[in-house]
């Protein structure tokens, strides 16, 4: 198939990436199967490489995570990038790869080390004098952020460790749920009337971002460690598996079914094997890992942007199983859209079973042309969202009539409107109950203002007996009758009183997230917050105003400036105002912005400051400070310990190096200091 335009689709892929990179790294909340993801990466990198003057450093196509990082969280710099894995999604690709590793090393063979490719999320340790000091996510992969009292409560990692071991030691490897604790959170989940998390993953990744790590402690994270970081003393290792018995010794888990293998075949084998027996482990996996055995062959190899050349993931195929479709159902969310979805004969399919799946909107279901009565292909990737493939046509009963859209809302009986251009079909009813009813259980959960015990069975309850009729009632609930419903004891309502309280002070970006203003995701609130500064200077911005916060575009704008031009939204938003909820954006740097514009690279260690220190003084004074110099650096500060390869940069463009006694002089003048040379 053509591509009509490539610019425009390369544009409408990175932004399409960018939004789901967001939801899967920031949100922990997937919306599409990895395997789509995957394959809209891979599009946008055919694309890339076929029209070179579209490539850039910032496409997801060259980078690691989201691009963003989570605002509670204390950055931490990365001393040894974190990077990603390229992928191999069939045996060919494997071979490909392994000719390209065998170029790379002039011939000479490599042995290679078959790892299981844990579907949990990378962690990196740090240990200084043998002591536990932090914990770091990946992140973009240069910086993370620092999850160090969480991590503390993963039973099993040494809090210390035995004499012997390097100065400095930072152990990476992948925090995972096992399948039995997962089972028990989302049991847990039910009773308490919590959204189920869709996955292990997701489980893990979420209970990690817990600002009470009381909370992680309860949730029974692991952990398996698969590689070094950053090294200071201790011996030295010619091959990767002699650094995973070395770990070993050290009292971390290291997975047993790690092979060394002495050839490609071995590596096609390990693959084949785990791709048959992936569920007999008592957690996920979503492929197997091989990495060249030799260190040194290591070196020679090196990296891409965003991954090592010594190493692949094979991914393993998305699991399909074949089923019948009983019936094709439509559901209802906050803004009346109206979704598809398939109810199927229960299948198990990819580690679960299967008795719902989404069908996206009225063009995909006559795509695939999928009739209630159909035997249908499955297919569970990424184990986020299973989907429906298509049917399978040989066994199409005769006469199966084809499937129709609704022109009723199956809640209010309202009518179902699809506007010209739009993909999507929506209940334009403003108070059909089932959009009621997603709009407070959107307010209340996790990226809005999270206030647990308000899920959606409590919502329904609550509406049911007149308890709340919209998100501002949620600040003027009748805890004495909640108290006297059959479920809800003292401990109960004294929980969901104190989460409701707590929830007043959530960040404003939050609270605007959870207002439902069509097509304003939580990116979107956050940069609203930090570019307006607080509710009432967004509520009264024009239309302009809005378009010209960073991160926030002209549809968005309008959207946001029609919701708060309507007298309705106006005394919602009053009366949560009434209630005492936070309107304060992020404090604002009240220091002169002397550095505005400029770009200053920090390397080696600054007195007084730790990294993230000196990068956040930079930026607090208006500045940037990137990981890399280039030619527009306005000013490179060199500590103690730098990076030999800033400074020879810099001097190769000859970019001015400020002494680190000297920082203080440039964050406070924002000129380069006087002899500022080191
Ligand atoms: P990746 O998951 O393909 O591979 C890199 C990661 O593998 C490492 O960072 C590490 O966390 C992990 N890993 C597990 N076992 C390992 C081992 N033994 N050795 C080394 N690493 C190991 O890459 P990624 O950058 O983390 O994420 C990309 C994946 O995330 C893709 O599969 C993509 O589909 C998915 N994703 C999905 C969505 C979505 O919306 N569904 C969005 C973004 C990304």
């Amino acid at each position: 198939m053509s591509v009509p335009d490539p610019a425009a689709r390369a544009a409408e892929l990175r932004t399409t990436l960018h939004h789901h990179a967001h939801r899967y790294y920031v949100l922990d909340a997937p919306e599409i199967p990895d395997a789509e993801y995957d394959r809209l990466v891979r599009e946008l990198r055919a694309l890339e490489e076929a029209n070179p003057d579209l490539a850039s450093p910032e496409s997801p196509t060259q980078r690691v995570g989201a691009g963003s990082l989570s605002a509670s969280f204390a950055p931490v710099t990365h001393r040894v990038p974190m990077t990603s894995l390229d992928n191999a999604m069939d045996a060919a690709e494997l071979g490909a790869w392994g000719e390209r590793v065998a170029r790379g090393l002039g011939g000479t063979a490599a042995s290679y080390v078959c790892e299981l490719k844990i579907d949990g999320l990378a962690m990196s340790l740090r240990y200084e004098g043998g002591r536990f000091v932090q914990a770091a996510t990946r992140g973009d992969g240069r910086v993370g952020e620092d999850v160090t009292a969480n991590v503390a409560t993963i039973a099993g990692l040494p809090h210390r460790l035995p004499a012997g071991a390097p100065d400095v030691l930072e152990v990476r490897g992948e925090v995972y749920m096992s399948l039995a604790s997962f089972e028990a959170l989302n049991d847990r989940a039910e009773q308490a009337g919590q959204p189920r998390f869709a996955n292990p993953r997701n489980a893990a990744a979420g209970s990690l971002r817990q600002k009470d790590a009381r909370i992680t402690a309860q949730r029974e994270l692991s952990f398996w460690c698969y590689q070094l970081g950053e090294v200071v003393g201790g011996p030295s290792f010619t091959s990767h598996h002699q650094t995973l018995d070395f770990l070993a010794e050290l009292g971390f888990p290291v997975n047993p079914e790690i092979r060394v293998v002495p050839d490609l075949g071995g590596v096609d084998e390990f693959c084949r094997h785990w791709q048959q027996h992936r569920h007999d482990l008592p957690y996920e996996i979503d492929g197997a890992v091989c990495k060249v055995d030799d260190l040194a062959q290591r070196e020679v190899l090196g990296f891409t942007s965003r991954a090592p050349r010594w190493a692949i993931a094979y991914k393993f195929p998305p699991e399909e199983r074949t089923t019948l479709l009983r019936d094709i159902q439509v559901s209802i969310g906050r803004t009346g859209r109206a979704t598809p979805f398939a109810v199927l004969e229960p299948v198990f399919v990819g580690g679960s079973t299967v008795g719902m799946a989404t069908l996206h909107n009225q063009d995909q279901v006559a795509a695939k042309d999928v009739r209630p009565g159909d035997t249908v292909i499955v297919r569970k990737a990424g184990d986020v969202i299973p989907e429906v493939v298509g049917p399978v046509l040989e066994l199409r009963p005769d006469g199966l009539a084809e499937w129709a859209f609704p022109t009723e809302c199956p809640s209010c009986g309202g009518p179902l409107v699809r506007s010209e251009g739009e993909a999507q079909t929506r209940c334009v009813n403003p108070d059909c109950p089932q959009k009621v009813l997603a709009r407070i259980t959107h307010f209340g959960s996790r990226g809005a203002m999270d206030i647990e015990g308000l899920g959606e069975q409590q919502v329904q309850l609550f509406l049911e007996l007149g308890l709340l009729h919209d998100v501002a009632d949620v600040y003027s609930l009748d805890f004495g009758r909640i108290r006297e419903l059959p479920r809800y004891g003292d401990t109960s309502v004294g929980n969901l009183r104190a989460a409701v309280d707590a929830s007043k002070s959530r960040p404003l970006a939050n609270l605007l997230f959870g207002l439902n203003i069509t097509h304003l995701g939580q990116a979107g609130g956050e940069a609203l917050a930090e570019g307006l500064g607080s509710l009432p200077a967004i509520m009264d911005a024009s239309v302009d105003d809005l378009a010209a916060v960073d991160g926030v575009g002209p549809v968005v704008a309008a959207s946001i400036h029609d919701f708060f031009g309507d007298p309705a939204n106006r005394r919602l938003v009053q009366r949560l105002i009434d209630a005492g909820v936070n309107i304060q954006g992020p404090e604002r740097s009240v220091l002169p912005q002397t550095l505005s514009g400029r770009s200053v690279v920090v390397t080696g260690s600054v007195p007084g400051h730790s990294r993230e220190s000196a990068e956040a003084a930079i930026k607090a004074r208006g500045g940037k400070s990137p990981g890399s110099v280039s030619k527009k650096t306005f000013a490179v500060v060199v500590g103690d310990d730098p990076g030999a390869s800033k400074v020879t940069k810099a001097e190769a463009l000859g970019v001015p190096m400020v002494g680190a006694a000297l920082f203080e002089e440039l964050l406070e003048t924002g000129e380069i200091p006087t002899g500022g040379g080191t």
